[in-house]
């Protein structure tokens, strides 16, 4: 939206009388805020937030307004990806990456992600973790050098020595070294408070740990405990004063019940959740991030030889595909969900196949929608902002060939982008 400027001795004033509105035709929209789907309404964009949603099909009155016909399209708020990792993408190669790539090709790297993951419909994501890069590239895109969603990011995520996120597990003694709080590697509540300083001081938005072991650390257990919970209050307790939320990566029961009772607000995958940690979950007001579709693309990956390291594949085939299972359970419990993914353990942009694992896990469509527009936006404090076709939202907006509570499969097809007002892809 650009503003005529005039300039006058000197002087520059902004003038807003001329100010160029959007007007977006949609034949349908997605009200996620009451689940309901409407018809033939006019949204006016201007600047970078909705100005109003109208009745009907408005023209555009002044002069420099423009018009966006999706007559006949659904026009939906701009979706929101709870876990991503902005840095990497699996590949057969991926474990020697660490020795291989410098900070540079990894920013390179992220450039091209990024801008797939917009296309792909989702205006706004959660990283949660890498080397810290991916805090450069959520102010690059801030700055707008570069395309790509707006990006909420724990820098680099927090494990215990030898856990799933320590950075050196399985190298050789003399490059494993013996990483701190700095590199995000706590050991006691004093560790956990000063590597959650860091991350402040670094430009994290929120924190990220590693409750239990994980699938594609070089270390055997996908799911022992691996915090204890004073280690874990300490990181809650230090992150509220920052006004971060604590995220928890968790395949284990009682690694996610310290998580949960230690105050972190979502759980990540949550793969083998006993019916006492769901009902923990509701208790907290803690939300399950189910990365389904991570968890199918590590099984299938797992039977490909040498595609992942040999202590990886037993993990890979246990956990991955059970956590659709999972989902399916915590959800019908009442567990509270936010959309997540985990892209980048498969390839980024194809975001959108998790809305068909978890229709077909037994959840409603518009509840699936919500859990990616709502939902997100309560949890990242931006539900006055973000997650909504709304007067005064951010105007992130895309649209789809069918109604996606009759086609969810449509989602996987995005047709328009806009995020904070500018069309990406049309
Ligand atoms: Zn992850």
């Amino acid at each position: 939206m650009k503003k005529l400027i005039y300039i006058l001795c000197g002087v520059v004033f902004a003038s807003t009388v001329n100010a160029q509105d959007i007007y977006i035709q949609s034949g349908k929209i997605v009200d996620t805020k009451n689940g309901k789907i409407l018809t033939e309404k006019t949204i006016i964009v201007s600047g970078e937030r909705i100005k109003s949603v109208e009745d009907g099909y408005i023209q555009p009155k002044n002069e420099g307004d423009s018009l966006i016909d999706l007559r006949e399209m659904t026009v939906m708020p701009g979706l929101t990806d709870m876990h991503v990792h902005m840095e990497g993408e699996s590949n057969p190669g991926a474990y020697l990456e660490p020795f291989t790539l410098n900070e540079a090709d990894l920013a390179f790297n992220s450039v091209k992600f990024a801008k797939v993951t917009l296309m792909a419909g989702f205006t706004t994501v959660r990283d949660l973790g890498g080397s810290g890069v991916n805090i450069a590239l959520r102010n690059a895109i801030n700055k707008k050098k570069v395309v790509g969603p707006r990006i909420f990011t724990a820098g680099k995520s927090l494990a215990t020595t030898g856990g799933h996120a320590d950075p050196t597990n399985g190298f050789n003694r003399e490059l494993m070294g013996d990483p701190g709080p700095k590199e995000g590697v706590v050991n006691g509540p004093e560790d956990a408070k000063k590597a959650v300083r860091q991350r402040y001081k670094n430009g994290a938005d929120l924190i990220k740990i590693t409750a239990t072991g994980g699938v594609l650390s070089v270390a055997k257990s996908s799911s022992n405990p691996q915090f204890s919970i004073e280690e874990i209050k300490a990181i809650t307790e230090t992150a509220k004063d920052y006004g971060f939320h604590v995220a928890a990566h968790a395949h284990g029961d009682e690694g996610m019940q310290r998580a949960v009772k230690g105050g972190v607000k979502t759980i990540e995958h949550g793969t083998l959740m006993s019916e006492q940690t769901m009902d923990l979950m509701k208790e907290y007001d803690a939300y399950l991030v189910p990365t389904i579709t991570a968890g199918k693309e590590v099984s299938e990956k797992a039977k490909i030889e040498g595609y992942y390291p040999e202590i990886i594949v037993p993990k890979a085939l246990e956990i991955g595909p059970k956590i659709q299972n999972t989902f399916s359970k915590a959800y019908k419990r009442g567990v509270g969900i936010a959309f997540g993914t985990d892209a980048g353990v498969y390839p980024h942009g194809e975001n959108g196949k998790e809305f068909g694992f978890m229709v077909e896990a037994g959840m409603p469509a518009m509840i699936a929608i919500q859990s990616a527009t709502i939902t997100p936006a309560l949890i990242l404090n931006m539900e006055n902002e973000s997650g909504q076709l709304a007067p005064g939202f951010y105007a992130d907006i895309i649209a789809v060939k069918e109604d996606p509570t009759k086609n969810i499969k449509t989602l996987e097809d995005v047709q328009f982008v806009m995020k904070e007002g500018e069309v990406y892809k049309n």
